[in-house]
């Protein structure tokens, strides 16, 4: 897979194949339901990645086939490196990861976006690079730092995976890195003593996607806005903020009320989610959001009257 519609980069590269489901943003896997669907479709490289049951199996492996991917495209991009895995994954070899390692040094004109839910390994492999790349031929710290330029970003879904992230990004030894929220699951308050290049926001879209309140991308913008870190809204989802405005634009009926807006009884497509994330249902909060399923097309990404696209600075190093 090369060329891909995602907001924030050019292309995908998948050198790798297969994964297990580890934290809350996993639940609906995207790349499950891909991998299955490409299995179906004749693509014998996800054979030994989904079972009979249409779910990961555990394995993960090295696609030969599409290592040298990166050094063929000549014009440089930015590259999501295994958006239909994880490169930290712990059944992938170790010399498998330092295959795909050297492929990123040997094309340095692209900048490569590591997607990663495994942040303890994402974070001692950091140091094991700065062997691989010297055994390349590039010694010494600054060399290897030049050599290839590599964002790296550990995807969390709510306070508490982002307080884990956070800690193990504190030990990176890189120089870009960031906090990839999606899908967005909780409100969440940035630690302001860690370091952050780039923060992406997002919600959940497809079979079972779960709401994202409008009031966490908020208030995520404004800290990135107060402690200077590049904030890209990639989606709202597939579910937007039922306003009388939103239900006459997407064909919907809501009724205002003074207690707030009174939507159809269709739990499949309309819910109050509370502002701290929990179940409406069972702890109903005053001041949830009525939240619409429009789907993904029709949320769209606008937040606050625009669309938010920041990048972090350009840097040259790993
Ligand atoms: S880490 Fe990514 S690819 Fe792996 S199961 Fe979770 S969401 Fe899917």
């Amino acid at each position: 897979m090369s060329k891909h519609k995602i907001e924030w980069t050019n292309k995908t590269w998948n050198p790798i194949v297969g994964c297990t489901k580890l934290r809350k943003g996993c639940k609906n896997c995207y790349a499950e339901r891909m991998a299955k669907r490409l299995m179906h479709m004749g693509q014998m490289a996800y054979d030994a990645a989904i079972g009979d049951d249409g779910r990961w199996m555990g394995t993960v492996y090295l696609r030969e086939d599409q290592l040298c991917k990166p050094k063929f495209w000549k014009k440089g991009c930015k590259i999501f490196v295994c958006s239909m895995s994880d490169l930290f994954h712990e059944k992938l070899a170790a010399v498998a990861r330092d295959r795909i390692f050297a492929a990123m040094l040997s094309a340095p004109q692209h900048t490569y976006q590591i997607v990663t839910k495994r942040y303890k390994e994402a974070a001692g492999y950091t140091e094991h690079l700065m062997e691989v790349y010297k055994a390349a031929g590039h010694c010494g710290r600054k060399a290897i730092r030049d050599s290839v330029n590599i964002h790296w970003l550990f995807s969390a879904s709510d306070q508490s995976e982002v307080n884990e992230a956070c800690e193990n990004l504190m030990y990176l030894q890189v120089a870009t890195s960031g906090l990839y929220l999606e899908p967005l699951l909780g409100p969440v308050v940035l630690p302001g003593h860690v370091p952050l290049d780039w923060v992406i926001v997002g919600g959940e879209s497809g079979p079972g996607a779960r709401p994202m309140n409008p009031q966490w991308v908020l208030a995520l913008r404004d800290q990135c806005q107060d402690y200077h870190i590049p904030f890209f809204f990639k989606q709202w989802g597939a579910w937007e903020e039922a306003t009388m405005a939103a239900a006459a634009a997407h064909g919907y009926i809501v009724r205002e009320m003074r207690q707030g807006v009174i939507m159809p009884a269709n739990p499949n497509r309309y819910k109050y989610l509370n502002l701290d994330g929990s179940d409406y249902q069972n702890s109903p909060q005053i001041g949830a959001t009525p939240m619409a399923r429009v789907g993904k097309k029709k949320a769209g990404r606008i937040l606050d009257g625009r669309t938010w696209e920041e990048y972090p600075t350009e840097t040259t190093s790993v």
